[in-house]
């Protein structure tokens, strides 16, 4: 499966001089592999290898250094977005089931929940697990509308939520409401703030959405709880463009790491755009990782792409 991977012009636009220390001089766009239709939710393992989705595919693969790169499951019932939790299994949201897996220890994948008052989800997209061990999703109908995305069907939840999921007792909660398409999200390093992602505009026009959302939400997180999850109320934390903020990691330092239609765009924790890492496909996901916690890997379109870095991502 492997083809030939030419890397790419490295281009790095810095907007603002805090993205320079960021940086490692001198550091190449990798293009690592090229074969997927719309490749997203890289994971990083500890054992070097990142498995990441290619969602019309309707399966995973796994890249290692110097392995030819497989599938890693498939059907994979159109998973999107993953995370490690803390004992170290792959969670995912898989579109086709409608639901949020995991991947236990003996390789098997699990449903750990399907279901919100008694209706099932739309289709989780990115996922993220809390300090506490909780699981934090979004639930865009995207497996839902787009045929190549999922098995099809009817929304059958009033909205497109924010969910907080505990897998200890089962309680799910609904902790941002009102948004129009949550889409990747990431909690700031104390945990005291969750950005989510609204990207309305890559359907507005062809839905009932009437609005082009592709920014990035932010809400104040206290004690595990979101402070005011009505979305009328949220800061807008950046505009993404081109593109949408359809995946997105936070650093060390808080500053913010997302993709967009151009490359990884990067923000810091006031806002401000530092710059970008020009990257010649749109990005679907990306997440921090390699032995030390700094190296970027963007899935991008038909790309897997590596970009050493000079921070580590938050591990979460
Ligand atoms: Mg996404």
């Amino acid at each position: 499966m492997d083809a030939p991977a030419t890397n790419p012009e490295t281009h790095i636009e810095m907007a603002d001089e805090r993205l320079r220390p960021l940086l490692k001089a001198g550091a190449v766009l990798e293009r690592l592999w090229t074969g997927s239709t719309w490749g997203e939710g890289p994971v990083y393992l500890p054992d070097g290898r990142v498995v990441w989705s290619d969602i019309p595919g309707n399966r995973l693969l796994v890249w290692q250094e110097g392995h030819e790169v497989q599938e890693y499951l498939k059907p994979s019932h159109f998973q999107n977005g993953h995370v490690l939790d803390h004992q170290g299994r792959i969670v995912g949201c898989s579109h086709g089931e409608r639901a949020i897996v995991r991947q236990e220890q003996d390789g098997l994948w699990t449903v750990l929940v399907g279901e919100y008052r008694g209706r099932r989800l739309n289709s989780p997209n990115d996922v993220v697990v809390a300090r506490d061990g909780s699981i934090w999703f979004t639930d865009p109908p995207y497996g839902l509308i787009q045929p190549q995305e999922g098995y099809g069907g009817t929304q059958e939840q009033p909205g497109q939520e924010v969910y907080r999921f505990d897998p200890e007792t089962g309680d799910l909660r609904a902790v941002v409401r009102g948004m129009v398409c949550p889409n990747g999200l990431a909690f700031s390093p104390d945990e005291a703030v969750l950005y989510v992602g609204d990207t309305a505009g890559t359907h507005s026009g062809e839905t009932h959405w009437p609005e082009r959302h592709h920014h990035i939400l932010a809400y104040d997180v206290l004690d595990g709880e979101v402070v005011d999850g009505e979305a009328a109320h949220a800061r807008v934390f950046a505009e993404v463009s081109p593109g949408f903020p359809d995946g997105f990691r936070v650093d060390v330092h808080g500053n913010l790491w997302t993709s967009s239609g151009s490359g990884v765009q990067v923000f810091a924790p006031d806002g401000t755009r530092l710059g970008e890492i020009a990257v010649p496909e749109a990005i679907g996901n990306l997440t921090f990782g390699g032995p030390d916690g700094t190296t970027l890997f963007i899935a991008a379109s038909t790309s897997l792409y590596r970009f050493e870095v000079n921070v580590r991502g938050v591990t979460a």
